[in-house]
C-alpha cells in the first residue's frame, strides 16, 4: 500500500490522479490533498477520497473548508508550510506535484529533500531551480518520476536498468550510448497561422488546445510553445542531457510522446493516446504496470502521423528559453517568472497574445543574471523578473 499526497489535486493532473488512484484502492491510500482556493471542489473530493490532511494554501479558504469538513476526520491545514508539511510527512511514500507554477517550487523541493516518491508534473520547479532541485534528490535518494508526458515518453525510452540511476544522474546520455533525445510537441493551435495574424487572439482561442485539455497557464504556454521550451529545460535536468542533445520535433497530432535516438541508428519511441492518466499510471505504479482507464490506440482508426521542425521565428518563446538554458544561473528562474506574469496578464485581457513574449524577452534583457544559483538567488531572480514585468506591462507595452 503506497501512501501518496496530492498537491494540486484540484486541477487537471490532480483530478486525473485521483481518477487514477480510485481504480486501485487497494494500492494507494490518499494523505493529503492540496488546492489554492477552491474550497468546494476540495471538500467535495476530500468527503469521496477521505484523505488524512486538506491543506488550502489561501488561510481564508482553510478557515471555510475547516467549518465544512468539521464532522470529518480530516485536518485542514493552511499556507506554504502546510503544503510543506504533507509533503515531506514521514507517513508519506509518493508526492505528485501537481501545483501549477512557481507556487509549486517550496513543496516540490520537500518532497524531494524527504527522499519521496516525487512524481513531478510541476515543471516550472525544476525550470527555476534545475541544478538544487535534482542536488536534493541525489543528496535524499529520493525518486524522481516525470509525469510531463514527453519526458515520462523519454524515461519510458530508456535502458530500463538505467532509467533510475539516470535520473540520479550516475549516467550521461553518451554513456547510454543515446545520441539525442527527441522532444515531440503538437505546435498548438496556431502553428499553422502566421505570426502577424495572431494579434487579436483572445485568451478563449488560446486555452483551446486541439489535443490535451490542460489547465489555463500550460494551455496559453502550449499556444506560444514557452511550454516546449519550459520541457526542453527541464530534460536537460532530468536525463543529465547536454542542451544539443535535445531536439525540438513538432508532431501534431500527439500521438508519439517524444523519442530516444540511439547510437545503432535505434530510434525508441513512446505512443498513446493524448490523456495524462498514461503518465500519471507509470509514475503511480512504477515500475509495475497499472491500468489507467486510458484506450488504447487503434491503428487501424489512426489519421497519418506527421513531423516537420519547430520554427524559431513562428515561436521565439522557444528561442528565449534555449537562449536562457545556455545563459544558465537564474536566467531560466527568470524566464519563468516573466512567462507567468505576462500570461496571467494575458489571460486578465491587459496584454496581447503576441505581447507574452515580447515582455520576457524584456524581462531578461533587464534583470541581472546570477551563475550561483543558489536557492536564495533563485527565488530573488524570480521576484525580480516579476517586478520587472509587472513595471512593463504597468508601461503599457
Ligand atoms: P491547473 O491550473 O489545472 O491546477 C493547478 C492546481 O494548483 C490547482 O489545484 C490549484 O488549486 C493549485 N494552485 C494554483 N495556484 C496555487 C498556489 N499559489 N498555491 C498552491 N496551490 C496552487 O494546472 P494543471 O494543468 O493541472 O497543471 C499543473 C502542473 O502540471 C503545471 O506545472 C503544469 O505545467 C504541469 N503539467 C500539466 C499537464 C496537463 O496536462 N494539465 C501536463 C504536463 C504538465
Ligand atoms: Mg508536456
Amino acid at each position: 500500500m503506497q501512501t501518496v499526497s496530492i498537491l494540486g489535486s484540484t486541477g487537471t493532473i490532480g483530478i486525473n490522479t485521483l481518477e487514477v488512484i480510485s481504480h486501485h484502492p487497494e494500492r494507494f491510500t490518499v494523505f493529503a490533498l492540496t488546492a489554492n482556493s477552491q474550497v468546494e471542489k476540495l471538500y467535495q473530493q476530500c468527503v469521496k477520497y477521505q484523505p488524512r490532511y486538506a491543506v488550502m494554501r489561501n488561510p481564508d479558504s482553510a478557515t471555510k473548508l475547516r467549518e465544512l469538513l468539521s464532522g470529518y476526520d480530516i485536518e485542514v491545514l493552511d499556507g506554504e508550510s502546510g503544503l510543506i508539511d504533507v509533503a515531506s510527512a514521514v507517513e508519506v511514500d509518493a508526492v505528485m506535484c501537481a501545483i501549477v507554477g512557481a507556487a509549486g517550487l517550496g513543496s516540490s523541493l520537500a518532497a524531494a529533500k524527504a527522499g519521496k516518491r516525487v512524481l513531478l508534473a510541476n515543471k516550472e520547479s525544476l525550470v527555476m531551480s534545475g541544478q538544487v532541485f535534482m542536488q536534493a534528490i541525489r543528496d535524499s535518494q529520493a525518486s524522481l518520476l516525470p509525469i510531463d508526458s514527453e519526458h515520462n515518453a523519454i524515461f519510458q525510452c530508456l535502458p530500463e536498468t538505467h532509467s533510475s540511476a539516470l535520473v540520479q544522474g550516475a549516467h550521461t546520455l553518451d554513456e547510454l550510448g543515446i545520441d539525442k533525445i527527441l522532444l515531440t510537441g503538437s505546435g498548438g493551435p496556431f502553428r499553422e497561422q502566421p505570426r502577424e495574424s495572431l494579434t487579436d487572439i483572445t485568451p478563449e482561442q488560446a486555452i483551446a488546445h486541439p489535443n490535451w485539455a490542460m489547465g489555463p497557464k500550460i494551455s496559453v504556454d502550449s499556444a506560444t510553445m514557452m511550454n516546449k521550451g519550459l520541457e526542453y529545460i527541464e530534460a536537460c535536468w532530468l536525463f543529465s542531457a547536454d542542451r544539443h542533445q535535445i531536439e525540438v520535433v513538432l508532431h501534431p497530432q500527439s500521438i508519439i510522446h517524444s523519442m530516444v535516438q540511439y547510437r545503432d541508428g535505434s530510434i525508441l519511441a513512446q505512443l498513446g493516446q493524448p490523456d495524462m492518466k498514461t503518465p500519471i499510471a507509470y509514475g503511480l505504479g512504477y515500475p509495475d504496470r497499472i491500468a489507467a482507464g486510458v484506450e488504447p490506440l487503434d491503428f487501424t482508426q489512426m489519421q497519418a502521423l506527421t513531423f516537420e521542425a519547430a520554427d524559431l521565428e513562428q515561436f521565439p518563446a522557444l528561442a528565449l528559453a534555449k537562449q536562457a538554458m545556455k545563459t544558465g544561473g537564474t536566467a531560466p528562474a527568470v524566464l519563468n517568472a516573466a512567462n507567468e506574469v505576462a500570461v496571467e496578464a494575458f489571460l486578465n485581457e491587459q496584454i496581447s497574445f503576441l505581447a507574452i513574449t515580447d515582455v520576457i524577452d524584456s524581462v531578461m534583457q533587464t534583470v541581472e543574471v546570477s551563475q550561483a544559483a543558489e536557492l536564495g538567488e533563485i527565488l530573488d531572480a524570480d521576484e525580480a523578473a516579476r517586478r520587472v514585468a509587472d513595471m512593463i506591462i504597468g508601461n503599457g507595452l
